[in-house]
């Protein structure tokens, strides 16, 4: 057997840069942002990214990070599915590095995406008619290392109204053209899309899609990002209101912009779109397309990493405090460890039973999926509420901002009215600005927001457990378990086993 040419054509973190100046209309307080690697409002993090991209090519982390696939792409080991388990581990080790160069701090780097894009090369065959499009997006995608964005949810407007219905908002296709589509609709959120290459859109498990009625709305397509009848409406920016590292060490390099994303008569070739006009397939694809299973590793490991720089900060905050000997304030600490196991505890789980997926590749089990979707929202919450709890009043004990420290004659009435029991006034005011930037600011705050909604609404979250358990037959046998155990009497008294 001839031996298959590798590619390796993964991006490094000035090409990543250099391909995003292109005529993407991100607008921003009225202003159509005319380099989203240079504007205040993206800078930094789009050098967040691309510090990313760097990783891949860095020969400390190159291995880590990257490995060749069948077809002999060298890619991000999460940007390729996976054959076993071992392959699981290594994808939860190479996201877990990119994570922590953010501390957990951006949800949506380029490998959230992956746990869709690399189900296109296991499973191309779900996107017939297009599954072509499926395998040449999957090449694509891999060999560069891509960064896409995803829009599945419909803006919060006549909810109480059937998809079909909202035509003048919802995003659905209004003709087709030579060559392809003509989409116009809004959608929400596109976190992070300023800086990506492009956008996925679909519909989430929630959408109700009428068949017979609804087929306009029902459509997976990919977007790029320079498309001239998309815009992106960002929300205000974290990062642009910064006022130094010192004070906003997160929001000021780690802010993924929130964009509502519209679509004007935008033309989409056909060689990107997957489902066209399809709703079993549209609203299958959530689901059965690898994608809920393999984002929730993701996800979860990015959280691990987030709560280990949390529990840490927690730790200092109390020693700084002089309250780390009380025995509540102990207890919530342990707590905050103890879900960070269990958050990581649930990833070997995902890595290690696996349910087959394709020909020949593994997918995490899609329960553990749904725990993990769960268990993730309540984790932010507690913390946040622990954290709230044990530190009293201190994350405020802290001076305006950096320019204060710097003042010669506020400097020496900080240092000794902002020390910590266990450190200089300085190292004390730096945990809690980091703290504070953590959980307490707009950015932290916007994370809260993120963390609670971003895979579904509360009900959602725990519906797709229910209604994912009875379309495998696992509610069956739960019930089936329950009939064992009403089987056992009857109203005259025991019908079998010991206590007849
Ligand atoms: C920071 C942030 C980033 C995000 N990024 C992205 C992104 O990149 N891409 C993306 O696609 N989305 C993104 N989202 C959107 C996210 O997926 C949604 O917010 C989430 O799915 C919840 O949906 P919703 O906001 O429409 O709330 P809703 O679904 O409207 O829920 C609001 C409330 O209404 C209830 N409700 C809703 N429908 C029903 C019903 N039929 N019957 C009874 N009760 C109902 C819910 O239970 C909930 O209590 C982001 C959200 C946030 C906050």
């Amino acid at each position: 057997m001839s031996e298959i040419a590798t590619t390796d054509e993964l991006l490094t973190g000035d090409a990543y840069l250099e391909s995003l100046r292109d005529s993407r209309r991100v607008y921003l307080h009225g202003e159509l942002v005319d380099d989203v690697t240079t504007h205040p409002a993206f800078r930094n993090s789009a050098r967040s990214v691309a510090m990313l991209y760097d990783a891949l090519h860095d020969s400390k982390t190159r291995d880590v990070l990257t490995a060749v696939d069948d077809q002999g792409i060298r890619t991000h080991r999460f940007f390729m599915p996976s054959h076993d388990t071992a392959e699981l581990l290594a994808a939860r080790e190479a996201i877990a590095t990119w994570s922590r160069l953010n501390y957990g701090f951006m949800g949506r780097t380029p490998d959230y995406k992956a746990a869709f894009m690399a189900g296109l090369s296991a499973r191309p065959d779900f996107y017939a008619p297009f599954d072509d499009n499926a395998r040449s997006w999957y090449r694509r995608y891999a060999s560069r290392g891509l960064f896409l964005n995803h829009v599945l949810i419909n803006p919060p407007i006549d909810r109480n109204r059937p998809v079909h219905e909202v035509e003048d908002v919802y995003l659905h296709v209004v003709r087709e053209r030579d060559g392809g589509i003509v989409v116009s609709g809004a959608k929400m959120l596109a976190t992070g899309s300023a800086l990506t290459h492009a956008t996925f859109v679909a519909q989430n498990s929630a959408a109700n899609l009428e068949p017979g009625k609804a087929e306009d709305f029902a459509l997976v397509f990919i977007a790029m990002m320079d498309n001239p009848g998309v815009t992106l409406m960002s929300r205000q920016s974290y990062e642009q209101r910064a006022i130094s590292p010192f004070d906003h060490p997160l929001s000021s390099r780690f802010d993924e912009n929130d964009a509502v994303m519209i679509f004007d008569e935008a033309f989409i070739p056909w060689e990107d779109v997957l489902v066209y006009r399809d709703v079993k397939k549209a609203t299958a694809f959530y689901p059965q397309s690898g994608f809920v299973n393999r984002y929730t590793l993701q996800s979860g490991v990015r959280m691990a990493i987030k709560l280990d720089l949390m529990i840490g900060l927690f730790e200092m905050a109390v020693r700084a405090n002089g309250t780390d000997q009380f025995r509540g304030v102990q207890a919530a600490i342990g707590e905050a460890i103890n879900w960070r196991t269990a958050i990581w505890g649930l990833t070997t789980a995902m890595c290690h039973d696996t349910e087959p997926f394709g020909e020949n590749h593994v997918i995490p089990k899609l329960p553990y999926a749904a725990t993990l979707r769960m268990t993730m929202t309540h984790v932010w919450n507690q913390l946040h509420e622990s954290l709230e709890t044990h530190l009293g009043g201190s994350p405020l004990v802290v001076p305006s901002s950096v320019h204060d420290l710097r003042d010669p004659d506020l400097r020496p009435l900080i240092d000794r009215f902002y020390r910590g029991s266990s450190g200089s006034a300085e190292e004390r005011i730096k945990v809690f600005k980091l703290l504070w930037d953590a959980f307490g600011s707009e950015f932290g705050a916007r994370h809260e927001l993120y963390e609670r909604n971003y895979s579904g609404n509360q009900d959602q979250i725990r519906l797709d457990g229910r209604n994912w358990a009875l379309r495998r037959g696992e509610l069956d046998e739960r019930m089936d378990f329950a009939r064992e155990c009403m089987a056992d009497y009857d109203t005259d008294g025991w019908v079998r086993g010991p206590w007849q």
